[in-house]
């Protein structure tokens, strides 16, 4: 049957109907007071969703190009960065800060462990001459399922005194708790396709004043990503370039959405989705692939020990139009991903755990018996 993909990567996530109807809407001029009013509603819904007073600024950029601009308009050419890495997306942040002449220097964890809060504190202390100008952070690596302890990384930041803490929070905002202003977070990144419950092509940075501070004498080069421009338009409610203004219409609607949810009740919801899925996992017999002290409530990767992960995917694709997410680099065939972030219900874990178990039964695995995996996920749904 076409046209019944039920998405469960981590980006893009799936995208309600009302968010649907409101990018098909006409397209309206951008410096039209109509726009301004829009712009002046979900910027003001945008510092709700990430808990503070300091400049959200909306780029059109996927979540990269809000990295990107989050490191770029802080920082020096030749200007000590602490890169903390263990996956994906920690190596890209090294990447971006290297492609930009930064002096970069990585804390790591092997790809599946947490990042250790105190590796990160030992090299900040070491820095008596205060040279570490940001520590840069993935607080939700997407890659491996981990959730970094941000808030213990955060505090030896402040310790330091001297380093921004710039974070990606692109799969962690919207799934759990993200203070910016309760922890002091200076720069803070995300991405429209992943919490927020709309397609790709927006990137979303809050910017603290203390980071504004070291705008006014960084020196990497800078233009369309300068995030000053973006500061002085917001503050007119609009923006320096042409926004993707149907795409604001939908943002518009999600965080409507999201409002009326409350943020409470958004991460338990993200919690009981995380806590449902490792449950099902666990009682099929697939080993997971981050420790439950440290596990994303935005993705669950599962390393199957008999049946090779894309042909897990594979099936799952085939028969039943479900997307799954892969290993990537040297994960790839190792581990799949189960996305669960943003517009998921817990009737999708039962029907993704469902179509995972006959997948797994076609393909050979015999490490449960049928029912299992949706047995054990009712049990966390049951009374909740
Ligand atoms: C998706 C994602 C990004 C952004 O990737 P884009 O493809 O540029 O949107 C960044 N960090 C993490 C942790 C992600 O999951």
């Amino acid at each position: 049957m076409d046209d019944k993909l039920m998405l469960m990567i981590p980006g893009p996530t799936p995208v309600p109907e009302q968010a649907l109807l409101a990018l098909a809407k006409h397209p309206m001029g951008h410096r039209s007071g109509e726009f301004s009013k829009i712009m002046a509603e979900v910027t003001q819904n945008l510092k709700w969703l990430h808990q503070t007073q300091n400049d959200v600024l909306i780029l059109t950029a996927s979540g990269t190009g809000a990295m990107e601009a989050g490191i770029i308009n802080f920082l020096s050419p030749g200007d000590r960065v602490l890169v903390a890495s263990n996956g994906k997306f920690g190596e890209r942040w090294a990447e971006v800060s290297l492609a930009y002449g930064l002096n970069v220097d990585e804390v790591k964890a092997e790809w599946g462990k947490a990042l250790d809060p105190d590796q990160i504190g030992e090299k900040l202390q070491a820095d008596t001459e205060k040279q570490i100008k940001a520590v840069i952070v993935t607080h939700s690596e997407t890659s491996t399922g981990v959730l970094n302890d941000l808030e213990a990384i955060n505090r030896h930041v402040k310790a330091h005194g001297e380093a921004l803490i710039m974070v990606d929070t692109v799969t962690s905002l919207g799934a759990v708790s993200v203070p910016v202003d309760e922890w002091g977070l200076d720069v803070v990144a995300s991405g429209s396709q992943k919490g927020y419950m709309i397609p790709p092509g927006l990137g979303f940075v809050a910017v603290s004043p203390k980071a504004w501070e070291a705008y006014k004498t960084a020196k990497l080069p800078r233009y369309y990503l300068d995030l000053g421009k973006y500061r002085k338009d917001a503050a007119k409610n609009t923006t320096p370039f042409t926004p993707p203004v149907n795409m604001f219409f939908a943002l518009q609607a999600t965080l409507g959405m999201m409002q009326k949810e409350g943020l409470d009740n958004i991460f338990a919801r993200h919690r009981r989705l995380m806590l449902a899925t490792r449950a099902a996992v666990k009682a099929l017999g697939l080993p997971l692939f981050a420790p439950d002290e440290a596990a994303s409530p935005a993705i669950t990767a599962v390393a199957p020990a008999q049946v090779d992960a894309e042909k897990v995917r594979s099936v799952l694709k085939k028969r039943f139009d479900i997307a799954m997410a892969g290993g990537q680099d040297h994960l790839k065939g190792k581990i799949f991903r189960i996305g669960h972030l943003g517009f998921v219900s817990d009737r999708d874990i039962l029907a993704a755990i469902s179509a995972l178990e006959v997948a797994l039964r076609e393909l050979g695995c015999d490490t449960f018996t049928p029912g299992a995996g949706v047995a054990a996920a009712a049990s966390v749904f049951v009374g909740s």
